[in-house]
C-alpha cells in the first residue's frame, strides 16, 4: 500500500463545520437587510421572481461570504442531460481603475442568469448548434455553497439550465416543475380532508448511495476502469461474497480514514452524511444522508458522487460509481426513499397506528398504487440508463419488473378493501421474545423488511430501489412526482364534485385499489417464478434501457407530462433522442477500450505466454521428458488465442458499421443487439485464457488484486 493512512483521530467539532460552507437561510438571515431577505423567503415558499435591486444586495452579500471563506472565483453550477454537473468558473475580478486598483464584484445580474455556451451540452435537437444560447438561472430554493478543491474554494449558485426558448436542457428544470405539480395536486387532497392550514406540499428524499472503492495505482493500470469506468474484461476471484462477511463488517482503516475525510467535506456542505457501511460486494460500500427536500436532496446527491470521487483520490483509492464494475459481483444502486409532507407537518404516508381506519392514506396509498401500475413503464425508464442495464433484470437485485411491496399488513388491509369494501381487522406485529432475561422484548413491526421490491413501502416512505448509482436522482422523482400528482388531480376531480364525500371516497378507494391490485407483489422478486406471473399479470418487463425510451414519447407519456407543465412533446422526443445517442457512445467506447485492450495487451501476453510454453514443451522432450501438461496447456491456449483473436477482429468490424451510422433509434438497437452480443463473445475467451494463464504474464491487475487488496 503506498498511500499513508492518516488516524490520527484528531478532534472534529462537527456542529462547528456542519454548514460551514453554505448561504444559508441562517446566513442570509444575518447578512441580508430584513426586508431583502424577507422577499427572498416568500419567493422559496411561494414562489415569485426576484427584482434585480434585491439580486445586486444578495449578490453583494454572497461576494462578501464567499471573499471571506477564500474564495475568489464564482460557478453556476448546473445539470445538464450528460447526468452529471457542469460549471464555469468566472472570478469577481473587474477591470482596474486608472492607478491599477482593483475591486472583486459580482452583480445581481450576474447571480440570477448566465449564459454557458451551452452548443456542447446535449440538446436532443432542441437547439440546433447555430443556435447555441443556453441560459442558467439561480435556483434560490437550493442553498449557493462554496466548494473546496485543488482550484481553490469557488462559490457554487444552483442554477436551472433552459434554451433561449424556455426548453428545459438540465435536470433541475422539469423536476422543480414536478414538484410544483405534486402540490398543488396533493394540496387539493388535503382539502377534502379538511386541512385549511397547509400552503405547500413538499416531497422529501433521500437517496442511499452505494459506490466501490478500489486501490488507484491499481485501477490506472486497467483501461476499462479509466474509461468505462467498469471492467470488460475479468474472471471471478476464487472468492466472492459467498461469506457473507463483507456486508456491515468491521470498516478497514484505510477505508475508514476516506470515509472520515468524506463525511467532514460533506458536512461542510451542509450535506447530512448519516450512515456508512460496507456493502454486500466485497469493495462496496454505502452512504445514506438524512432526508431533504427533493430539490435539495438531488443536488446533494450530486456533490455526495463528486466528493466520493474526488475524496478517494487523496487517499491513493479510485471511487467506482457504474452500476456494475465487476462481472458476478453485486452491482450498486440507489435507494431513492421518498415520501409527500405538507408544510404543516403531515406526512401522507404515514400509516398511524390504525392504517385501515386511516382514510386519507388509504386514499394516498390507492392514488399511488393507480400511479405506478398506470406509468410502471415511465418509472422503469427513469430509473434506466448503460450501466444500470447490467444490474436489472439480470440475475440480481432489483428486476426490471416494477411491483410494489406492501408488506403483509397493508397488503391485508388492501385486500379487504377490495373483497369487502371495508378493511375491519388488522393484523399486529406482536413481540419479539429473545429469550435472554438481560435483553429486552422487542415490539416488532407489522412487516419484515423485503429487499427484493423495486418499490417498495416502509414505514413512511416509499423506496424506490431501482436507481442506478451512477445516475442522477432528478429523472426518478421527476416521474414519480408526475404520476402520483395525476392520480391526485383525478381522484381530486371526481371527490371535489360529490355530495356525499365520505361514500364517493369510500367507492373511489375500493375501485382504484381493485383495479390496480396486480401492481401489489410481496413475494421474491428475483425468483424465476415471479417473472412468469408479472407477464400472466400484464406488467411490464423492459429489459434494457433502449426499449425503455420510447416510452417516453408515448401518447400516455405525453398527457401526462403536458398536463402539468413537466415537459412539452418537443423536450421528450429531445431527451428519447438524447439516451438513444448516450446509449450508442458508451457503448462504443466500452467496445473500442475492449479492442485496444485486445490488441495491445491480452492478445501479445497470451503469444509471450505460449511462445515460453512452446520452448518448455521442445525442451522437456529434448531433455527426454514427459512433456504433455505443457503441450496440453499450450493447445488450451492457443486455441482460446484463436477465438479471441477472431472474436475481437468480428468486434472491430462491427464497431465500424455502427459508429458509421446515423444516430438515433436506429443506432442505439444495433449497439444493443449487434456490439454487446460482439463484446460478450470477445470477452469470454478472454476471461477463460486468465483463468490458465501464468500470472506473471498477465497485463492488468486481476478481480482479486482489485477488491480483495484494498
Ligand atoms: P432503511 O434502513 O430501511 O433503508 P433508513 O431509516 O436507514 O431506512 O433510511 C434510509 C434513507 O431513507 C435515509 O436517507 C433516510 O433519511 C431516508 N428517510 C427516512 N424517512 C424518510 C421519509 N419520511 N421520507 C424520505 N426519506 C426518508
Ligand atoms: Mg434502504
Amino acid at each position: 500500500m503506498d498511500t499513508v493512512v492518516n488516524n490520527t483521530n484528531e478532534h472534529i467539532d462537527v456542529e462547528e463545520i456542519f454548514g460551514c460552507n453554505v448561504f444559508s437561510m441562517g446566513v442570509m438571515r444575518e447578512r441580508l437587510p430584513e426586508d431583502v431577505f424577507a422577499e427572498i423567503e416568500s419567493i422559496i415558499e411561494h414562489g415569485g421572481e426576484l427584482s434585480l435591486k434585491t439580486a445586486d444586495v444578495v449578490a453583494k452579500a454572497m461576494k462578501e461570504w464567499a471573499i471571506e471563506k477564500g474564495a475568489t472565483h464564482y460557478t453556476h453550477w448546473f445539470q445538464p442531460l450528460t447526468g452529471i454537473t457542469a460549471e464555469m468558473h468566472d472570478s469577481f475580478v473587474s477591470h482596474p481603475d486608472k492607478d491599477g486598483h482593483m475591486l472583486m464584484e459580482f452583480r445581481g445580474k450576474e447571480l440570477i442568469k448566465g449564459e454557458p455556451d451551452a452548443s456542447s451540452f446535449p440538446s436532443g435537437g432542441l437547439r440546433a448548434t447555430f443556435e447555441a444560447r443556453g441560459y442558467t438561472a439561480w435556483d434560490l430554493t437550493s442553498p449557493a455553497f462554496i466548494k473546496e478543491t485543488a482550484t481553490g474554494p469557488t462559490l457554487c449558485i444552483p442554477t436551472a439550465f433552459c434554451s433561449y426558448t424556455g426548453e428545459a436542457l438540465d435536470k433541475k428544470t422539469p423536476l422543480l416543475r414536478s414538484l410544483e405539480a405534486l402540490s398543488t395536486q396533493a394540496l387539493r387532497i388535503v382539502r377534502l380532508f379538511g386541512n385549511t392550514t397547509a400552503t405547500r406540499v413538499n416531497t422529501s428524499v433521500g437517496a442511499e448511495q452505494e459506490y466501490f472503492l478500489v486501490d488507484q495505482t491499481k485501477a490506472l493500470k486497467r483501461e476499462d476502469l479509466i474509461f468505462s469506468g467498469r471492467t470488460l474484461f475479468g474472471a471471478p476471484a476464487p472468492k466472492g461474497q459467498e461469506m457473507d462477511d463483507h456486508y456491515f463488517g468491521v470498516i478497514r482503516e484505510r477505508i475508514g480514514a476516506f470515509m472520515r475525510d468524506v463525511n467532514v467535506e460533506l458536512w461542510k456542505l451542509g450535506v447530512t452524511a448519516k450512515t456508512q457501511h460496507n456493502e454486500a460486494a466485497p469493495a462496496q460500500h454505502e452512504l445514506a444522508p438524512i432526508y431533504e427536500s427533493a430539490n435539495i436532496a438531488v443536488d446533494h446527491n450530486q456533490l455526495v458522487m463528486e466528493t466520493l470521487k474526488r475524496v478517494a483520490g487523496k487517499h491513493g483509492l479510485r471511487c467506482l460509481l457504474h452500476e456494475k464494475p465487476f462481472a458476478g459481483v453485486n452491482g450498486s444502486g440507489k435507494h431513492n426513499n421518498w415520501s409527500i409532507t405538507t408544510d404543516d407537518g403531515i406526512n401522507l404516508l404515514e400509516p398511524g397506528e390504525s392504517p385501515n381506519e386511516n382514510i386519507q392514506f388509504l386514499l394516498v396509498l390507492a392514488c399511488i398504487m393507480k400511479a405506478v401500475d398506470t406509468h410502471a413503464d415511465l418509472l422503469r425508464q427513469s430509473a434506466s440508463n448503460v450501466g444500470n442495464d447490467l444490474r436489472l433484470g439480470g440475475n440480481e437485485a432489483p428486476p426490471a419488473i416494477i411491483s410494489i411491496f406492501l408488506g403483509e399488513q397493508l397488503e391485508d388491509v388492501v385486500h379487504q378493501l377490495v373483497e369487502t369494501g371495508a378493511a375491519v381487522n388488522l393484523k399486529e406485529g406482536g413481540t419479539l421474545q429473545t429469550g435472554v432475561s438481560t435483553l429486552p422484548d422487542f415490539e416488532i413491526d407489522a412487516t419484515d423488511r423485503n429487499r427484493t421490491s423495486p418499490f417498495a413501502f416502509t414505514g413512511n416512505k416509499f423506496e424506490f430501489r431501482m436507481v442506478g448509482s451512477e445516475d442522477s436522482i432528478g429523472s426518478p422523482n421527476t416521474t414519480l412526482n408526475a404520476i402520483v400528482a395525476e392520480a391526485f388531480c383525478e381522484a381530486a376531480d371526481r371527490l371535489e364534485k360529490a355530495e356525499d364525500f365520505d361514500m364517493a371516497v369510500h367507492d373511489l378507494i375500493k375501485e382504484y385499489m381493485a383495479k390496480h391490485e396486480r401492481i401489489i407483489f410481496n413475494g421474491d422478486g428475483y425468483s424465476p417464478e415471479w417473472v412468469k406471473e408479472a407477464a400472466r399479470r400484464g406488467l411490464p418487463n423492459i429489459p434494457s434501457m433502449v426499449e425503455a425510451v420510447q416510452t417516453l414519447t408515448t401518447d400516455k407519456s405525453i398527457k401526462l407530462f403536458e398536463k402539468f407543465g413537466i415537459f412539452t412533446k418537443g423536450e421528450l422526443e429531445s431527451r428519447a433522442e438524447i439516451l438513444y445517442e448516450t446509449y450508442a457512445k458508451t457503448i462504443n467506447i466500452e467496445a473500442l477500450t475492449m479492442v485496444d485492450m485486445a490488441n495491445k495487451q491480452l492478445v501479445p501476453a497470451v503469444i509471450r505466454y505460449a511462445g515460453k510454453l512452446a520452448d518448455s514443451v521442445n525442451a522437456t522432450v529434448a531433455a527426454g521428458g514427459d512433456a504433455t501438461v505443457a503441450s496440453d496447456l499450450l493447445k488450451r491456449v492457443t486455441g482460446l488465442l484463436t477465438k479471441m483473436q477472431e472474436a475481437r477482429v468480428n468486434l472491430s468490424s462491427i464497431e465500424k458499421k455502427g459508429s458509421a451510422m446515423e444516430r438515433g433509434r436506429d443506432q442505439a438497437y444495433y449497439y444493443l443487439e449487434k456490439v454487446v452480443p460482439a463484446m460478450d463473445e470477445l470477452r469470454r475467451p478472454a476471461d477463460e485464457l486468465e483463468r490458465i494463464v501464468d500470472k506473471a504474464y498477465w497485463p492488468f491487475p486481476t478481480y482479486a488484486d482489485l477488491i480483495f487488496e484494498v
